[in-house]
């Protein structure tokens, strides 16, 4: 019998570990460059907190079951709701604004496919405290800015909750009904969603009024900003909300994100926290996001917290990953260049773990040859795997205090006294 990985579950391999590191190295530097603390929260939470607001699509994705203890727990298949449950208790007296961010693996049982996995990455940045666009820019710049560092060439796909939130709410739609239309229309199913609005009793004038925001989206953001201006100047909370989308977009531009952004006033996302600005990031050989994100202001209220305006977003770091291979940006990468130390005859074997030690502790990656291996074979193994040069102490080395270093590009071997092999290896490197 052979075991293989659970389906829709992966190893990472050294090398695509490495590349997913990658990421998250540049995910973690813009952690240090915005101020963004990092946290770490348990996989398993109670399914309590995380089907909240996670809306219907991530709800029946979950993976949930009962502990020994009977407890109703579920793996994570977001971020969001265990941070703001940290903020809501933990950090409930921190100074705001205060800004978190995290990488985790997160869980949803979704159908395997490109770029689709049940086990994944989200790096993520939140910011709590601040009802400003300011805040919205912010995390709108730090996507911006993760993507451009890794060398992709993406577009923002943005919105706001609030236009279609606003208009429904002056035709009497309460907010559970409001929740399983958005997700609806998230879901591709338009059609439904206003047969479902139309069972409900909402007047056709608005439900063309629907059709004609969802028509709105492009890249020429002020025409379409000014033409839903002109389509809710009846509803004043989608109005409002179209403001404040104009004042996000044009502190978005000065903040100096410079990608292409598409603003499409029908746009909603499948999460039921989002209550502002909303958002998306593209490639586009990808059909699906990379990442997304939005304003929650209400979520650590309702997690038992003080009333806290919050924005935040996920980048997801396998479809960053995939889009970077599809661009080549890997290419070239390799482990980094290390070198092999040989003995030659066991009684080598204290001279090489005194020098190993010595290259080490000056920061240079040394491997030791552990298998007794002779030097043809030492040789062919360093050439495989890429080795920059290898040491060798035979018996000869050992009487001369010269050990000798071969260069596995150039091919040249130097006697190289061994007070001296740490300056040696590193011109070698
Ligand atoms: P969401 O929490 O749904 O807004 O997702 C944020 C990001 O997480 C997405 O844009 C993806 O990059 C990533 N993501 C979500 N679900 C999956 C999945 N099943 N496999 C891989 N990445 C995912």
């Amino acid at each position: 019998m052979t075991y293989e990985t659970v389906r829709g579950m992966r190893d990472f391999l050294p090398e695509d570990l490495a590349r997913r590191r990658r990421i998250e190295d540049e995910a973690r530097r813009l952690f240090r460059l915005y101020g963004y603390r990092e946290i770490e929260t348990p996989v398993v939470e109670s399914y309590a907190l995380l089907s909240a607001k996670a809306g219907e699509e991530i709800r029946h994705r979950m993976y949930e079951f009962k502990d020994l203890g009977g407890r109703r727990i579920a793996l994570r298949p977001e971020m969001t709701a265990s941070v703001a449950r940290i903020v809501a208790t933990k950090l409930r007296t921190e100074p705001k604004p205060l800004r978190l961010g995290y990488i985790a693996n997160c869980f949803r049982y979704d159908n395997p496919q490109m770029g689709r996995y049940r086990e994944f990455w989200q790096a993520g940045y939140e910011l709590f405290g601040s009802t400003r666009p300011e805040a919205d820019a912010e995390i709108l710049a730090i996507s911006h800015d993760l993507l451009q560092r890794l060398g992709l060439d993406f577009s923002i796909k943005l919105g706001h909750v609030g236009i279609l939130r606003g208009v429904l709410s002056d035709e009497g739609v309460d907010e559970g009904n409001q929740n399983i239309v958005l997700g609806l229309i998230d879901r591709g199913r338009t059609r439904t969603a206003l047969k479902t609005l139309k069972d409900l009793g909402v007047q056709e004038l608005c439900l063309r009024k629907i059709r004609r925001l969802q028509k709105l989206k492009g890249s020429d953001t002020e025409a379409i900003l000014a033409k839903g201006e002109e389509e809710t100047r009846a509803n004043e909370a989608a109005h409002t909300s179209l403001i404040e989308l104009r004042d996000i977009l044009g502190l978005t531009r000065s903040a100096g994100v410079t990608c292409q952004i598409l603003v499409d006033l029908g746009f909603t996302r499948g999460l039921d926290y989002y209550t502002g600005m909303i958002f998306e990031l593209y490639v586009t050989q990808m059909a699906i996001a990379l990442g997304g994100g939005g304003r929650y202001d209400r979520l650590v209220e309702l997690f038992g917290g003080e009333p806290t305006p919050a924005v935040g977003c996920s980048p997801g770091i396998d479809r960053i990953a995939l889009a970077m291979e599809e661009r080549g940006l890997f290419e070239g990468e390799g482990p980094p260049k290390e070198l092999l130390i040989v003995p030659i005859g066991e009684a080598q074997s204290p001279i090489v773990f005194e020098l190993a030690r010595k290259l080490r502790d000056a920061d240079i990656a040394v491997q030791v040859e552990v298998s007794s291996r002779g030097v043809r074979n030492a040789l062919s193994y360093a050439s495989e795997l890429n080795f920059a040069g290898v040491l060798l102490i035979g018996p000869r080395e050992a009487a001369s205090g010269k050990a000798t270093l071969r260069d596995l590009r150039s091919k040249v071997q130097t006697e190289v006294p061994f007070d001296e092999v740490v300056r040696a290896v590193k011109s070698l490197l």
